[in-house]
């Protein structure tokens, strides 16, 4: 496919028009080892460093061929900047968040004005610039976020923040409004650092982890709120089984879903939001598949998400560090074959 016209097909995606062959690539979180040896890159410092970051970031282009590459490789980079310290993790271990500042008193938290300056969100908006002006990819780039139920989790602790659903929702609504707002401050920076589109990423929102009234009670409001004042395109990622939020998740005003492989049919999922206007992306399965099957599977899994008319082929989820780079290759390479043997 000519490098040029990845751009432009991406955002005929997300707007639901023209569209002919599905994009390969991703827009969950995807810093695996092979590629950290292959650009000499290693995790943590490409968390750290813009220009790692922008390097490991480039190297889902250059060297697993993808069309749209995601970055930074976590989801803890807003919970940080308000306050959460995090083990930075290993070469192979993703950060993680070890505290919640407001556990004990969520009624003191408040967005800093200075946000945009603060813990590594300065960092991704570099590698946002380096990525679009100076390392001459010209890629689809999707810089990632966590949602607001993963923010208010980081923030207030997932046990306090799922009990406060039940027991306070005034509360709850409180912190989500508020970690909303975080969301949209950083989304719109990433969007003017040079992303041609911000993925919020939402786990605890799945329906395996939240019952789908709590979401259509706590989060949906904020993520339309979000949807409204995001100034580009967006995409949402929810985990799991998310058949009973579909519908919801696609009121929500993004401009595509992505979604893992747990989904029971993801051909009438499709075909509900393409009914919507709404792009999806997913799900080749990174547990079962990606990880550790070989390219076979990839492609047998690759050609029934493409059967379903998924408009990007992607990973349902985050990537194991351990993937193995050939199982990436396989699904640019499963897409290309589909369309040799169909048309
Ligand atoms: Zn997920």
């Amino acid at each position: 496919m000519n490098k040029s016209d990845l751009r432009t097909k991406f955002q005929d995606i997300l707007e639901r028009k023209n569209i002919d062959i599905p994009l390969v690539g991703t827009a969950t979180t995807a810093g695996i080892l092979d590629l950290m040896d292959i650009s000499g890159t290693n995790r943590p410092e490409a968390d750290r460093d813009p220009v790692k970051m922008a390097k490991l970031a480039s190297s889902l282009h250059t060297v697993a061929k993808f069309e749209v590459i995601r970055y930074p490789f976590d989801v803890t980079v807003l919970g940080e900047a308000l306050g959460c310290k995090i083990d930075p993790g290993t070469k192979a271990r993703t950060p993680s968040i070890i505290s919640h500042p407001f556990e004990n008193k969520p009624e003191e938290l408040q967005i800093p004005g200075n946000l945009l300056e603060r813990g590594r969100i300065p960092v991704v908006l570099e590698a946002s610039r380096l990525l679009r002006n100076e390392m001459g990819i010209n890629v689809p780039l999707v810089a990632g976020l966590e949602g607001p139920a993963d923010l208010a989790s980081y923030l207030c602790g997932i046990s306090s923040f799922l009990m406060w659903t039940v027991q306070k929702p005034e509360l709850i609504k409180e912190i989500i409004d508020k970690c909303i707002d975080a969301c949209i401050i950083c989304a719109n920076a990433y969007l003017r650092s040079g992303a041609d589109a911000v993925v919020m990423a939402d786990a605890l929102s799945s329906p395996d982890m939240m019952g789908p009234d709590a979401f259509r009670q706590f989060i949906k409001p904020g993520l339309m709120r979000f949807t409204s004042n995001v100034d580009g395109y967006s995409i949402l990622h929810i985990c799991g089984e998310t058949d009973s939020i579909i519908p919801d998740m696609l009121e929500c005003g993004f401009n595509a879903i992505s979604i893992e492989e747990s989904v029971k049919d993801l051909e009438y999922v499709v075909e509900l939001a393409h009914k919507n206007n709404t792009a999806v992306i997913g799900n080749i399965s990174t547990s079962r598949t990606l990880y550790n099957k070989d390219e076979n599977d990839v492609r047998k899994e690759a050609f029934g998400c493409l059967d379903a008319k998924v408009d990007i082929l992607a990973p349902g989820c985050g990537l194991a560090p351990e993937t193995p780079l050939r199982n990436l290759l396989a699904m640019v390479e499963s897409r290309n074959e589909y369309y040799r043997l169909k048309y």
